[in-house]
């Protein structure tokens, strides 16, 4: 592809492309990046930044890793793409077998599809018309958590209501019941207690009940113990409603285990179903899948074709991401990725206290290779209300700031988090964490009372 220069590559951006997540009216222009490698991207003014965040999460090898690359370009020149209805092929059926290898139990079927919304779009329509098959005509009714995210697909917006995003869309979703987060220990006895009523008083019409197991994301990073997810989950089971896992984000070592469920199964909760995307391929290629059992796979066999799932996407099992997925899982397979994940889950461990400490900072946690925290911010010195919120000034501020020091990364309101690409150096961590300091001071005099404020 000719290279564009910087100036010509923003122009052009800004004359024909319409960002996700962007009020493209106030936003700063954009990072014009025209090249990554490892946990560095380079704009095409030859600057170097961190990519502390996995480009949303879904990088975790690094970028342009050879391994992966190699893999999608060899498959690429074999079979690019073929229908998944009617047709198999050899990445498809390997990368099946390998997740099913690796997957908890009692995972044993694949469906694929193309990014996690519909990942869990599937598990919605999986679980809705398992209970339809087998005869259970009113369950009709989802749970889900409070500040949950599954994506931006409508089903995965009604479940994710509370979240916030979707206001214009509200009366196009569907009715779910929401259940408090159980962040900390009074939370986690009110959700019990009121997934307990729920149970009680409506079993008979909950299909499924769904969440993000260990760590809500782009709620701002909340933790969850593994203890209380599973209690979650045999409440359900005991209930005889489903157990979604989203796993969009948790999977593929971000938690410190492959998948956040392995953790808890360790306290005895496991899930019917399970979703997985961003870090399947490694961050290449688009590419999403939904586990299920083979119970709730057996429900859809029938003589009828209206028994079947009747859902299924253009680029279903796309042989690229399938390579890209093999790579991406073989790179797993070598003791220095398990040890760069433990690394920095250390460093982070290490910066814990420190953090703890700061003036600035609430509520700092790690979860695996995530770290999160809260920024204080003082609102009357701000002058807007609106400063923790999602694309607020407040995160601009912090985004850019970050980014004067080569670092991107895209604070959630006010909570600020590392999720970096398992490959990136020791020092680029301890790196970051300097830096953060240096933000941190900046941000200490803008938000000091009196002369000198200058923030907004
Ligand atoms: C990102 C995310 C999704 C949506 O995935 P997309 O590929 O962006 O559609 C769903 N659930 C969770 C937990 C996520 O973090």
């Amino acid at each position: 592809m000719k290279q564009l220069g910087h100036t010509k590559l923003l122009e052009l951006d800004a004359q024909y492309c319409w960002h996700p997540f962007t009020q493209m009216q106030t936003a700063q222009p954009p990072l014009a990046v025209v090249r990554g490698e490892g946990e560095f991207l380079f704009d095409a003014q030859g600057n170097k930044y961190f990519d502390a965040v996995s480009s949303w999460w879904v990088n975790i090898h690094g970028h342009s890793n050879p391994a992966i690359a190699q893999a999608i370009a060899k498959q690429a020149l074999e079979l690019e793409h073929v229908m998944f209805a009617g047709v198999t092929h050899p990445p498809a059926v390997q990368l099946a077998k390998r997740l099913m290898q690796s997957a908890p139990a009692p995972m044993a079927k694949v469906f694929y599809s193309d990014n996690g919304s519909t990942a869990i779009e599937v598990a919605l329509k999986m679980a809705f018309q398992y209970w339809q098959n087998k005869g259970v005509g009113n369950k009709k009714r989802v749970i889900a958590l409070e500040g949950g995210y599954h994506g931006d697909t409508f089903g995965a917006m009604a479940t994710g209501k509370s979240s916030g995003f979707y206001d214009p869309f509200a009366p196009w979703l569907f009715q779910v019941d929401f259940i408090p987060t159980g962040v900390c220990a009074c939370t986690e006895e009110e959700a019990l207690a009121a997934l307990d009523t729920l149970l009680a008083n409506s079993a008979g019409e909950i299909a499924a009940l769904v969440l993000e197991p260990l760590i809500q994301g782009a709620s701002g990073m909340r933790f969850m113990r593994p203890a209380h997810v599973a209690e979650l989950c045999k409440r359900c089971e005991a209930a005889g409603v489903l157990v979604i896992f989203d796993e969009v984000f948790t999977g593929f070592g971000r938690t410190g285990t492959l998948f956040a469920a392995e953790q808890v199964a360790n306290f005895g909760g496991q899930a019917d179903i399970i979703c997985i995307s961003k870090g399947l391929t490694g961050g290449f290629m688009p590419m999403a899948a939904t586990l299920t059992s083979q119970a709730i796979y057996d429900a859809f066999l029938s003589d009828k074709v209206g028994h079947a799932l009747l859902h299924g996407h253009s680029y279903t099992a796309n042989p690229l991401g399938c390579a890209a997925a093999l790579a991406s899982l073989a790179l797993f397979e070598s003791e220095s990725t398990w040890a760069n994940i433990q690394r920095i889950e250390t460093t982070h461990q290490r910066w814990l206290p420190t953090l703890a400490c700061h003036p600035l900072i609430e509520n700092p946690r790690v979860c695996g290779t995530v770290a999160a925290f809260e920024l204080k911010f003082n609102h009357s010195q701000c002058g807007s209300s609106s400063g923790s919120a999602y694309g607020s000034n407040t995160s601009q501020w912090i985004r850019q700031s970050f980014l004067e020091l080569g670092i991107v990364v895209r604070p959630l309101g006010n909570t600020v988090y590392w999720v970096p690409p398992y490959c990136s150096a020791p020092e680029t961590i301890e790196n970051a964490y300097q830096t953060l300091m240096q933000v941190l001071q900046r941000w200490g005099k803008l938000i000091a009372p009196g002369p000198g404020s200058e923030l907004f």
